[in-house]
C-alpha cells in the first residue's frame, strides 16, 4: 500500500498560488525528503499533508484513504517541527506521554511506549528532567520521541535539525536514519539543506517556487539532473556552469562541470586562483577563468597552490553536463 499519494495538489493564500499541481507518491516504509530553497513551499506542502492547511484543490491520500476533510489528529500522522515546542513545566516523560494521555490510552500502554521510545532515542536517563535541563540535541530527541510514541503511519519532519549546531546536526541526522531503519515507518522530511536530503532520503523531491522540479533517488538526481536548477542545487560545492561554447555541442547553452571532476593539468580551463580553502582531506580552489567566470575545483588531498597563481584545469568530457537554452538537461 502507498503511505501517501498527492494528486494535483494546489494551495493558494488569497490570490497567491504557492503550490502548483503537486503529484507524488510515498511508498510504505520509504524515507522521502522535500528539498528546495527557503520560501519554495516545503512547509506549506507538509502542512497540507498534516491537515494544518487545506489544499485549495487536488487530493491527499494517506494509507489508501482520501483525507482532505479529515482533521489532523485522525490522519495517522505525527509531526516534528524545527522549534521543539516542548512543555517547559512537564518532565521529558510527561512531554512524551501527553498525546497518549489526551487520547485516553491505558496507563500500561503509555508506560510501554514511552519506555520504548526513550530507549530508541537514548533518553532513558533523562525521563524525569524538564526541557530546560536538556541540551538542544536532547530536546529535539524528546520532540521526536513525542511523535514516536504515537505509532503513526507516517512521520512528518519540518527542518528538525535547523536549530542545532553542525556536530549535533550530523549526530541527530544519523539517529533519525537509524530510527527509520528500526521503525520501518514512512517518513516525509522537509529541509533546505541538500546534504540532509542526499544522506537521508530513499527518494528526493526537489521543489522550486511551489513546483516539483524532479523526483528520484539521491544518486539518480546527482548523476542525471533533469535541469540546471537540480544540477546546481544538489552537491557541495555546487556544480560549475560555464558557456557551452567552450566545448561546442550543438544546441547546448551551458556546460556544467562538478568541482570534483576538475583537476590540475594542461586543460580546457585556464585562469587565476582567487582563493584556496584547505579542508585537510580536500582542497577547494576558486579560479577566475580568463573569460571572466569564477569556478570551483575540488581537489583531493592537500595541494600546494597559491592565490594569484595562473593555472589550468582539465576535465574528462564524459563527466560534463549540457543544458539547452531553457536550462533543460541534454542527454549525451
Ligand atoms: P518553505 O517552507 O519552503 O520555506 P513555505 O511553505 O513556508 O516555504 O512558504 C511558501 C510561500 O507561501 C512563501 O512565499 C510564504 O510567504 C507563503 N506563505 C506561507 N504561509 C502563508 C500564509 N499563512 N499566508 C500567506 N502566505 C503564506
Ligand atoms: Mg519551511
Amino acid at each position: 500500500m502507498t503511505a501517501l499519494h498527492l494528486e494535483n495538489v494546489c494551495k493558494s493564500f488569497g490570490e497567491v498560488e504557492v503550490l502548483h499541481d503537486i503529484n507524488l507518491t510515498v511508498e510504505e516504509g520509504e524515507f522521502v525528503v522535500f528539498v528546495g530553497p527557503s520560501g519554495c513551499g516545503k512547509s506549506t506542502l507538509l502542512r497540507v499533508i498534516a491537515g494544518l492547511e487545506d489544499a485549495t484543490s487536488g487530493t491527499v491520500e494517506i494509507a489508501g484513504n482520501v483525507v482532505n476533510t479529515t482533521p489532523p489528529a485522525k490522519r495517522g500522522i505525527a509531526m516534528v517541527f524545527q522549534s521543539y515546542a516542548l512543555y517547559p513545566h512537564l518532565s521529558v516523560k510527561d512531554n512524551m506521554a501527553l498525546a497518549l494521555k489526551q487520547a485516553k490510552e491505558p496507563k500500561t500502554v503509555i508506560e510501554e511506549r514511552v519506555t520504548e521510545a526513550a530507549r530508541m532515542l537514548s533518553l532513558g536517563d533523562y525521563l524525569d528532567r524538564r526541557p530546560a535541563e536538556l541540551s538542544g540535541g536532547q530536546r529535539q530527541r524528546v520532540a521526536i520521541g513525542r511523535a514516536v510514541v504515537r505509532h503513526p503511519k507516517l512521520f512528518l519532519f519540518d527542518e528538525p535539525l535547523s536549530n542545532l549546531d553542525a556536530a549535533l546536526r550530523m549526530n541527530t541526522r544519523i539517529e533519525i536514519a537509524s530510527l527509520h531503519r528500526t521503525l520501518d515507518t514512512s517518513m516525509v522530511y522537509v529541509t533546505h539543506d541538500q546534504t540532509e536530503a542526499m544522506t537521508l532520503a530513499d527518494k528526493i523531491v526537489v521543489l522550486r517556487d511551489g513546483r516539483v522540479e524532479q523526483i528520484g533517488a539521491p544518486m539518480e538526481l546527482y548523476n542525471k539532473p533533469a535541469n540546471k536548477f537540480v544540477a546546481g542545487f544538489l552537491g557541495a560545492p555546487s556544480m560549475n556552469f560555464v558557456d557551452a561554447k567552450l566545448i561546442g555541442k550543438p544546441g547546448a547553452k551551458t556546460l556544467g562541470i562538478r568541482p570534483e571532476h576538475l583537476n590540475l593539468g594542461e586543460g580546457q580551463l585556464k585562469g587565476t586562483v582567487t582563493h584556496v580553502e584547505r579542508l585537510g582531506g580536500d582542497t577547494n580552489l576558486l579560479v577566475k577563468l580568463n573569460d571572466g567566470e569564477t569556478i570551483t575545483a575540488r581537489l583531493f588531498g592537500q595541494r600546494d597552490v597559491a592565490v594569484d597563481a595562473a593555472i589550468a584545469l582539465q576535465f574528462d568530457e564524459a563527466d560534463a553536463f549540457f543544458f539547452d537554452a531553457e536550462d533543460q538537461a541534454m542527454v549525451a
